[in-house]
C-alpha cells in the first residue's frame, strides 16, 4: 500500500467525468488500498480515485468515529437508484480536494445505492445520517463535480482564489 498525493482544486482533473471499472481485480483492489490509506493519512472519511488522480469510478469511504474500530467501505461503478425527495439534510461538508474550506450543503436525507464491493460482487445499501451525505458528496466526484459547486458562485470563487493563491506561494517557496 502506498499513500498518493491528493489532487487539490482548481484542478482540471477534478472537473472530468470518471469511467466505469470493467473488472474488480487485484490491480483495482490495489488501488483502493492505496485510496484507503491515503485518505486514513490525510485525515478524511471519504475519498474519490479521481482524487489521486485515477479517473474511474471508485470510492472508499469509512465512517467510523476515533476509537471505534475501523470500517472501510468500497463502492466500484455506484449507481443511486433511489432517493429520498421528501426530505433534505443540511451538513457541513469538507473536501480533501479543497483543503481547509467547510460550508453547509443540502442534499436527499436518504438514498439507495447499488455497487460493486471489494470482491466485485453486487450490493445494494439503504443509506441515511452520514453515510447519505458523504455517498452523494463522493458520486460528485464521479461526475467532476465538486461541494463548492453546490454553493453560490461568489462564495465558490472565493475559495478557489484562495487556494489558487496558497499554491503560487508554496512553489515559489519550493523554487
Ligand atoms: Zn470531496
Amino acid at each position: 500500500m502506498a499513500i498518493r498525493p491528493i489532487v487539490t482544486a482548481p484542478d482540471r482533473r477534478l472537473k472530468q467525468v470518471s469511467t466505469p471499472v470493467e473488472k474488480v481485480d487485484d490491480e483495482l483492489r490495489a488501488l483502493m488500498d492505496d485510496m484507503l490509506e491515503t485518505m486514513y493519512d490525510a485525515p478524511g472519511i471519504g475519498l474519490a480515485a479521481i482524487q489521486v488522480g485515477v479517473p474511474k469510478r471508485v470510492i472508499v469511504m469509512d465512517l467510523a468515529r476515533e476509537g471505534e474500530e475501523p470500517e472501510p467501505r468500497y463502492f466500484v461503478n455506484p449507481e443511486i437508484i433511489w432517493t429520498d425527495d421528501s426530505e433534505t439534510r443540511v451538513y457541513e461538508e469538507g473536501c480533501l480536494s479543497v483543503p481547509e474550506f467547510y460550508d453547509e450543503v443540502e442534499r436527499p436525507a436518504k438514498c439507495r445505492v447499488r455497487f460493486l464491493d471489494y470482491q466485485g460482487e453486487i450490493r445494494e445499501l439503504e443509506c441515511d445520517e452520514m453515510l447519505a451525505t458523504c455517498l452523494q458528496h463522493e458520486m460528485d466526484h464521479l461526475e467532476g463535480v465538486l461541494f463548492i459547486d453546490h454553493l453560490s458562485k461568489l462564495k465558490r470563487d472565493r475559495v478557489l482564489k484562495k487556494l489558487l493563491k496558497e499554491r503560487r506561494l508554496k512553489e515559489k517557496e519550493l523554487a
